[in-house]
């Protein structure tokens, strides 16, 4: 690990503040419980002018009902996020998720924000600058060329963040802060498919919170393979929500992590309508694959980690249709 280079330090009082400063310079970071950031400026991934730390900015670790649904501020950690009384109630399917991120210690620090936020990682890019500079560096930093696919002009680092697919198929908004004005998005068009910059945030832009709505009938769940259940990325993730009417599928969302560049939800609209048996499990595992681009991007291989994505995908629905 290296020594962190050196930066100007912040620690504004409100988001105004904190963008603010972010339009500042160019090649000012925020920082929030720093489980990601930290480790990747320790391997020498970055040289920040300035961190802007947010765990000081007021409001924005709350947890708060906003009319019928549910406001998340960015800045909460995944350990509160994980036993808070409203976001049980609202989807386990969601504490389920941030409980399933790195370790204990870490989630009493990351933060929700961080984790949607996340890089993208690769075997070409989290690793030492003496092994990088072996290889020649990649395109996500300081090289031309992406070693996983080598004739792209893009980079294919895998996003492997747990917790956004779950908020994709809850259907949250994003709230983003600029320095004038605050928007809403879609949680499923808070990212693009591009490993050097897969999040839609602009340079002046902080995610402030995502809001949840109510949930009707929709019952989800969470599951990822990982190399240790202890502490471990997703080699593949997947959320599903449900709700079934009767003997049939009445709404079906899924979506997946740690497959490619972004978090991306799966098209369901051929299963609407229909029971849940083997024929409907056969189409949803042909739109994971459609969808699905899993790279050699980790240690584990592509083939396991698409087959994982498949079974985890058939097991949670399998669940959920049972659950009635
Ligand atoms: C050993 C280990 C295991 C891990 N396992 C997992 C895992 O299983 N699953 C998983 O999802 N992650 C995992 N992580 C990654 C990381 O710990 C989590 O994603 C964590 O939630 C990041 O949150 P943070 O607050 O610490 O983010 P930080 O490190 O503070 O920030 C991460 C990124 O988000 C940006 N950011 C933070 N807050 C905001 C905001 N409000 N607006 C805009 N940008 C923001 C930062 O600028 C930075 O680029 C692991 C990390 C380690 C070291």
């Amino acid at each position: 690990m290296n020594l962190l280079p050196d930066f100007r330090y912040h620690r504004p009082a409100t988001l105004e503040e904190a963008v603010q400063l972010k339009a500042g310079s160019a090649a000012a970071r925020f920082v929030a419980g720093g489980t990601d950031l930290l480790v990747n400026l320790r391997r020498g991934l970055g040289e920040p002018s300035d961190l802007i730390d947010l765990t000081a900015v007021a409001g924005l670790a709350d947890i708060r009902r906003e009319g019928d649904s549910l406001w998340l501020g960015a800045g909460v950690t995944l350990a509160e996020l994980a036993r808070h009384p409203e976001v049980l109630a609202l989807s386990p399917a969601l504490a389920e998720a941030a409980l399933s991120v790195a370790g204990p210690t870490h989630r009493a620090a990351a933060t929700l924000g961080g984790n949607l936020c996340q890089d993208t990682r690769c075997i070409f890019y989290n690793q030492s600058e003496w092994w990088r500079a072996a290889n020649g560096y990649c395109l996500k930093h300081n090289g031309d060329k992406c070693h996983v696919v080598p004739k792209s002009d893009r980079c294919y680092a895998t996003y492997h963040g747990d917790v956004a697919p779950v908020l994709m198929v809850l259907d949250g908004d994003a709230v983003v802060a600029g320095p004038d004005s605050v928007r809403r998005a879609k949680m499923t068009a808070f990212y693009c498919e591009d490993g050097g910059a897969h999040v839609n945030l602009a340079a002046n832009e902080a995610l402030a919170a995502v809001v949840l709505p109510p949930q009707g009938g929709r019952r989800a769940a969470y599951a990822k393979a990982r190399i240790r259940d202890a502490i471990d990325f997703p080699l593949a993730g997947v959320a599903v929500a449900l709700r079934r009417e009767r003997n049939v599928i009445a709404e079906l969302r899924v979506a997946i992590t740690g497959t490619n560049s972004a978090p991306l939800d799966v098209s369901t609209g051929d299963l609407i309508g229909r029971v849940w048996d083997s024929d409907a499990a056969t189409l949803l595992a042909k739109n994971l694959r459609k969808r699905a681009n899993v790279l050699l991007t980790t240690v584990v291989g592509a083939i396991y980690r698409r087959r994982a994505m498949q079974g985890l995908a058939r097991r949670l629905v399998d669940t959920l249709w049972e659950g009635g």
